[in-house]
């Protein structure tokens, strides 16, 4: 008699502590980690770890499963066996995959089912503390609950989505930590979508397959989906990448997502990891997302169970062939080349809208169809550099510097005057953003050029030797011309401005010597005038084409404090 009671109370409270979770509500930043402080207090199986700040002042958690209950073992078990990472929350108005967590952790942690072979799994509660801390009903106009939710930027109004790699708020060192501190072989950031309507409630961006390994790359694309979107077609969870329109509806095709490393999954994807953006349609109810996170997150750890072998064998592959690469693509570029997928969408019509009297986009739920439409899924690079053996920045960079440490980069100091003939990085040209960006005036378009010159190093300048784990994160970060370079994001920029200048009325008579003095220059500057009528008639453009050339010109603008070199 008493064992049945037992047993139907804990039915009981398993159902409650399910039930919680799967309604149209979602737990604040303070009610969320008292439930997971409870639940680590009570099961060994599940730890929590305060991580470090957040941009709010209260700490960022990361919650373990199935670690070795040890601080410091548990995550040598992470680095060393298969590991899923789950962040939540990024945006926290989109908090899916907060309520997912705490369903799958009852569900699969607490019944102590399903838990033979799981892989060490990562739960960040939720990410954007700022962001779950600015609560509302409201700033989601077009999403299904849930009742209340967290708002998209954090304190500072950063996108930390966007943050990954120029790390401009405390949670992003605080990711690094975390991140690195896991090293997980499979990536998952849990969102809701914006955009079309369509049947599907989960899309998800997958690494582009170009930028990974070929072994990583294969088993992804190959294998895990595959296998989860047969599972999903199987649990009523059908799945279909992110609807990213080519045009105005699904008809007209679906780009794959460009995961570059200032995202979540851009970043886990350049670090080796099978990444995921999951994306949950706006338009379908809370629990019906949350249900889909749900399955998504409990098919992954599935596929991870059974193929954990060919996991560690593929990212033991994809190392060695970082470790072999010589160039490093980038650029990558939508190709025109066209695919078809099956699409599960609706029919749609252009009515004439009451409100603006102009016509509108309308779609018609109750005109489902199923047809192949256009998929565009290959890029290629446009454009790829020789990667050095080592590159020298300087010691006074320490924004850069603490970027890299924070990221695990491995470095050595200088500590004499040490000559050597090296490459030198020269800015030749760039465009800027006009409007700010996540904090930013981002530059693209970078035309870099490298000569070899012999010089010395101050004592305290950095050396970083590309042969280490993550040469390609290396690579992207300190190469000024990839497009999520730390010059790109701005942190280069004092470099590319003159200091010193000219007053033209006085230089003029200096520039009169200059060209009497210098008779290849004269002939060249005459023939600019020649050729070029803008510079004909610009008295200080002419000037500053003979200052540019002349001694009083400042050697070190455009010049970067960053040099690579090779071992002889
Ligand atoms: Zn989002």
């Amino acid at each position: 008699m008493k064992i049945i009671l037992t047993l139907q109370l804990c039915v009981f409270l398993l159902f409650t502590l399910h039930s919680q979770y799967d309604g149209n509500t979602s737990p604040s930043y303070p009610d969320l980690i008292k439930i997971y402080i409870d639940l680590a207090e009570k099961n060994t199986e599940i730890e929590l770890y305060n991580m470090g700040q957040s941009d709010f002042g209260l700490p960022i958690y990361l919650c373990i499963i199935n670690g070795a209950q040890d601080s410091i073992k548990s995550f040598d078990k992470a680095r060393e066996s298969t590991t899923l990472l789950i962040n939540n929350a990024i945006h926290p108005g989109e908090p899916d995959g907060v309520n997912a967590c705490l369903i799958w952790i009852n569900d699969w942690i607490l019944t102590g089912k399903k838990t033979k072979n799981l892989p060490v799994i990562g739960i960040i509660p939720a990410y954007n503390v700022g962001g779950m801390m600015n609560r509302s009903s409201s700033s989601r106009a077009n999403q299904d609950g849930p009742e209340e939710y967290g708002f998209r930027g954090n304190t500072q109004n950063l996108d930390l989505n966007r943050d990954f790699i120029k790390m401009d708020s405390r949670n992003m060192f605080t990711f690094a930590k975390i991140y690195h501190g896991l090293d997980p072989d499979v990536f998952i950031d849990t969102h809701v979508s914006n955009g079309a309507d369509y049947q599907y409630t989960l899309t998800y961006i997958a690494s582009i397959r170009e930028r990974m390994g070929p072994e990583l790359g294969t088993l992804m694309h190959e294998d895990m989906i595959p296998y989860l979107k047969k599972r999903g077609e199987k649990g009523n969870f059908d799945m279909v990448p992110y609807v990213n329109l080519k045009g105005a509806t699904p008809e007209t095709g679906l780009t794959v997502f460009n995961d570059l490393p200032r995202y979540a999954m851009g970043y886990a994807s350049l670090l080796n990891a099978i990444s995921f953006t999951i994306e949950t349609h706006m338009l379908k109810p809370f629990s019906q997302r949350v249900q889909s996170t749900l399955l998504f997150i409990e098919e992954s750890i599935n596929w991870m169970k059974i193929n954990s072998g060919k996991i560690e064998i593929a990212r033991e592959k994809t190392s060695e062939w970082e470790r072999k690469m010589e160039y490093y693509p980038f650029q990558y570029k939508l190709q025109v080349k066209r695919d078809s997928i099956l699409f599960k969408g609706y029919e749609f019509s252009n009515p004439i809208s009451e409100v603006t009297g102009l016509t509108r986009l309308k779609y018609h739920q109750d005109k489902p169809y199923e047809k192949f439409i256009p998929l565009y899924k290959t890029y290629a690079a446009m454009d790829s550099l020789f990667i050095p053996d080592y590159y020298i920045v300087g010691g006074e960079c320490s924004a850069v510097l603490k970027r890299l440490k924070s990221n695990n980069v491995e470095m050595s100091l200088l500590d004499n005057f040490d000559a050597r003939i090296i490459g030198r990085y020269r800015i030749n040209s760039f465009k800027s953003n006009k409007k700010p960006y996540e904090g930013h005036f981002l530059h693209s378009d970078i035309d870099v050029e490298i000569s070899l010159i012999h010089r010395g190093f101050k004592k305290g300048d950095v050396l970083i030797s590309s042969h280490q784990k993550n040469k390609r994160f290396i690579v992207s970060v300190l190469e000024p011309g990839t497009p999520d370079s730390y010059f790109t994001w701005n942190m280069f920029d004092s470099y590319v401005q003159q200091k010193e200048h000219f007053s033209s009325y006085v230089f003029e008579d200096k520039a009169k010597e200059i060209l009497e003095s210098n008779e290849l220059l004269r002939a060249d500057f005459e023939e600019k005038k020649k050729s070029d009528s803008e510079f004909a008639e610009s008295a200080y453009a002419q000037l500053y084409f003979i200052y540019k050339r002349s001694k009083y010109y400042e050697p070190s603008h455009n010049y970067l404090p960053i040099h690579s070199g090779m071992y002889e």
